[in-house]
């Protein structure tokens, strides 16, 4: 009896999907437009404190993904 274990779609093997931030549609990673931003959210000094505290904090940097059509819509392609 064999086992299907491993399953590939095409070459790219295992697609991720990322949510868009517009619409909140699944698009495949490879396919989704990636855009950085950057964002603090608390004052610098708030932020030295809580990290002496030993409170994990983001480096402020989050990646949010769009869809083909909102990317195309926001002109970001
Ligand atoms: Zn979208």
């Amino acid at each position: 009896m064999s086992s299907k274990i491993t399953r590939k779609k095409g070459q790219s093997g295992r697609a991720v999907g990322v949510q868009c931030v517009q619409c909140g549609k699944m698009v495949p990673r490879d396919k989704a437009v990636e855009k950085r931003k950057s964002v603090l959210p608390l004052d610098r000094r708030l932020r030295e404190l809580l990290k002496k505290q030993g409170a994990y904090l983001s480096s402020g940097r989050s990646i949010v993904y769009y869809c083909v059509s909102c990317a195309k819509h926001r002109k970001y392609v």
